[in-house]
């Protein structure tokens, strides 16, 4: 087996050059040509020496997983399926608006947080991602769009940690992925414009903040323990007050000056008024600790048949954000995008592999009862 130089951040790539004999700049060179320039045949890497190109062609390899389904939607959205064998897929996002290229990238195959709302913990959890396979989505990604697009030019300009997987659960894959996304030499992706999202996985958060600060986002979903407990299984291990305080540290080392927090409307569930004054009292600016500076972002809930949750009317929605807005706490309504071919969140790469045991897992664990709509 050769080595996949894609599982390689700068400075691995300097150790794996030094192993071959090789100067530290050789490595440089090489990142370029693999992440700025797309290459993946040595051959074509001109400036290396002729030596050097047969010696990697003879022990190392640049290589994405294999596509099985490319989707394209009305809107311009694009979702691509990557197998990563053992009958798994991960998929990827690449969302294009007026100002700028989002991809959204996954981090693990399945997850094992399990979150109600969430298709991908319906499917469980089968395994962490390697470094290579989250960075191949960028690489892939990208310079396929520069080639169908016919310029030189970046084409993706935010990252979004928000496909398949729990980031924090894959710690060690996730971080040399990060800095080969921010180094000069790989995409030199702005630490502001690449977003971690988490379910509140505390211990890492402040890893994160210490190893590789970038834009977090954290999946909040409910104002209160109990509620969160049942959406959110991992807040049994983290409950709301660790993780706020989690929030807190990480504002001392994050790039941006606020937390996003990410809550999906679940109708009749976390959508109510009450749920708003009691998220104000709980983060807001008036709340009896200071609160946590922040932001809001409401996503529609992406309805899937097993979850046996529905999502919020239109109106509740505004008024939801209308509360949060006249707190003083800045609030969106993420669109939804790509609906049409099932890319919007949550909804990735569900139909690859039914995990039947634990979709009945999920089922009796819908029987808690959370108060229907009305
Ligand atoms: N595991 C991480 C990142 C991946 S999920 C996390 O939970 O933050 C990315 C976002 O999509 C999270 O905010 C998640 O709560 C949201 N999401 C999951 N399933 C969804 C669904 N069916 N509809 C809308 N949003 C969903
Ligand atoms: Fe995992 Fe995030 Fe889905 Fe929860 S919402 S199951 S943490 S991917």
């Amino acid at each position: 087996m050769t080595t996949n130089l894609l599982d390689l951040d700068l400075e691995g790539m300097a150790a794996f050059c030094e192993r071959l004999g090789e100067k530290r700049f050789r490595a440089t060179q090489l990142f370029r040509w693999i992440h700025q320039r797309g290459a993946s045949d040595f051959a074509q890497m001109s400036d290396l020496a002729k030596s050097l190109r047969e010696k990697l062609a003879g022990c190392a390899h640049v290589a994405a997983p294999p596509i099985l389904k490319e989707h394209v939607s009305h809107d311009g959205t694009i979702k691509w399926l990557f197998d990563v064998g053992g009958g798994n897929a991960i998929e990827t996002v690449f969302i294009p608006e007026d100002d700028r290229g989002t991809l959204c990238i996954s981090s693990q195959a399945g997850c094992a947080v399990g979150c109600r709302f969430c298709s991908t913990g319906h499917q469980g959890f089968s395994r962490n991602l390697t470094t290579g396979e989250i960075v191949a989505q960028l690489w892939w990604a990208e310079h396929q769009l520069r080639a169908r697009l016919g310029t030189a030019e970046r084409v993706i300009s935010n990252v979004v940690m928000m496909g398949m997987g729990e980031p924090l659960q894959n710690y060690s894959a996730l971080v040399p992925a990060l800095r080969t996304m921010l180094d000069d030499h790989g995409y030199g992706l702005s630490r502001r414009r690449v977003t971690v999202s988490t379910s509140g996985v505390v211990p890492m958060m402040d890893r994160l903040g210490q190893d590789c600060p970038v834009a977090l986002a954290v999946s909040l979903h409910a104002p209160n323990d109990a509620l969160r407990d049942h959406l959110v299984p991992l807040n049994r291990k983290y409950p709301l007050q660790e993780l706020l305080a989690a929030c807190r540290r990480y504002l001392e080392h994050a790039p941006r000056d606020f937390i996003t927090f990410e809550y999906c409307m679940l109708d009749g569930v976390n959508d109510r008024p009450e749920h708003a004054r009691e998220l104000i009292a709980l983060v807001g600016p008036q709340a009896a600790d200071g609160g946590v500076p922040c932001k809001f972002n409401l996503i529609p809930f992406n309805p899937f048949p097993a979850s046996g949750l529905q999502r919020s009317p239109a109106a509740a929605v505004t008024a939801f954000a209308r509360m949060l807005s006249d707190a003083g706490i800045v609030t969106t309504v993420r669109k939804t995008r790509g609906d049409d071919i099932d890319a919007a969140c949550g909804q990735l790469a569900g139909d690859v592999q039914d995990r039947t045991r634990v979709h009945e897992r999920m089922a009796k664990r819908r029987t808690i009862t959370i108060k229907p709509a009305a």
